[in-house]
């Protein structure tokens, strides 16, 4: 059983204890009122049955019952009745009636709250009225000064009784939240700590998410994000009934660069040629470093002349660029072919392909210029 079970149950596990103590100091007062009076042995013997065999009998009952903290209530007020009853047919001796009532409505408030006071009072007078019509009724309320005593002490006693079980009974209740707190603080640390850690993995996964996605020399995008990207914006200008342009980009005898200026004058360029991209793109424009030095240009809702336009103006820049590594000084050029939905393809294969295919021809037709897919002459209007 739980802690907090067992201190639930307050009812059942004190109600033994304390039953039995209360039975056994009112015994003695009443026997104590009963022996000058002469009373014969069926009264003692029901004395000692009612005050010290019933309490335990009624507990052993009550250990079997479905419900034991029922029970026990419902013992209880068995016991306000037969108080009641020994009350009435001692002719209410006025401590001893006293002491038992009281014994009882503490019995009643401290495990029913205020609905006690009138179970008692019903049970005690129910047990009284069922004695005088056995017993005629006859009021006697006075005791002697030993009865009245012993009546005084034994009220004294359960009253003490009862505080030392309360005491003992809050005190646990005390330590149950002290440890109930404690593993309140325990878990808000924990909780925070495993907060802490999930919001540093969700910063990690984002930043892995962004690595994956971005090509570690110029920043750009790379050919991985394409493959998730690439098939949604078609289907996006697709429903609006836009076009999608693909500007494919290839640098001019960047072999030539490499082996002339070093690898690493190479790589310089590579990242200029990715940030004059990114300069004059539109917001909305997908740039990536699709291989080695070929970069691509996704341009969602960009119609082919504008493109072409636009490409022309990139092949302008590139030549009035000067790459500087140390000493050197690198100039750039690039072809580049252009392929658009819906006139040369409707697929992404398709399109990057028509784009390749236009590049491919720029290349034979002598570089620096811009061709799209089909086109027998260079559109390059600035070369
Ligand atoms: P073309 O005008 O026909 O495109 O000739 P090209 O020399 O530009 O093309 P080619 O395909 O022959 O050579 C591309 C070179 O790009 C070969 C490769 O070593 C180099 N390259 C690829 N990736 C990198 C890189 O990350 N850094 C550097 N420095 N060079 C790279
Ligand atoms: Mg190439
Ligand atoms: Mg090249």
């Amino acid at each position: 059983m739980t802690e907090f079970a067992r201190t639930h149950r307050w009812a059942v596990t004190n109600g033994y204890r304390v039953r039995i103590a209360a039975f056994a100091l009112a015994c003695l007062p009443i026997g104590l009122h009963i022996w000058p009076r002469g009373y014969g042995p069926g009264v003692w013997a029901l004395l000692v049955l009612q005050f010290l065999i019933y309490p335990h009998l009624m507990h052993w009952r009550s250990r079997k019952a479905a419900d034991r903290e029922q029970s026990e209530l419902n013992n209880m007020a068995v016991d306000a009745v037969m108080c009641g009853a020994w009350a009435a047919g001692l002719g209410f001796p006025l401590w001893i009636s006293t002491a038992m009532f009281l014994a009882n409505l503490l019995n009643h408030t401290i495990t029913r709250g205020a609905s006690g006071v009138l179970i008692c009072l019903l049970a005690f007078a129910a047990g009284a009225l069922a004695s005088t019509t056995v017993i005629a009724f006859h009021v006697s309320t006075d005791t002697n000064g030993l009865v009245t005593l012993a009546s005084m002490i034994g009220l004294a006693g359960y009253l003490s009784l009862i505080g030392i079980e309360f005491f003992a009974y809050i005190r646990q209740l005390h330590s149950v939240q002290e440890t109930l707190d404690q593993q309140r603080k325990t878990l808000e640390g924990a909780n925070a700590i495993l907060h802490d850690q999930i919001g540093k993995i969700h910063d990690l996964q984002e930043k892995l998410r962004e690595q994956a996605n971005r090509d570690s020399l110029t920043g750009l995008f790379n050919r991985r994000y394409l493959e998730g990207t690439l098939e949604r914006e078609l289907a996006r200008c697709r429903r609006e009934g836009a076009p999608l342009t693909m500007v494919l980009l290839d640098i001019d005898h960047f072999k030539l660069v490499n082996d002339t200026y070093g690898h690493q004058a190479g790589d310089e360029v590579l990242r200029v040629f990715g940030r004059l991209l990114l300069e004059h793109a539109r917001i909305e424009d997908i740039v990536c470093r699709y291989g080695g030095e070929e970069f691509l240009l996704v341009l969602p809702k960009m119609p082919l002349d504008i493109a072409l336009e636009r490409a022309a103006q990139l092949l302008q820049i590139f030549r009035e660029t000067i790459v500087s590594h140390g000493d050197l000084r690198i100039r750039i050029r690039a072809s580049i072919g252009i392929a658009t939905t819906p006139e040369h393809s409707d697929s992404v294969d398709g399109l990057i392909r028509c784009a390749d295919q236009a590049l491919y021809q720029a290349k034979r037709r002598g570089r620096d210029l811009v061709l799209a897919y089909g086109d027998i002459a260079p559109r390059d209007s600035a070369s």
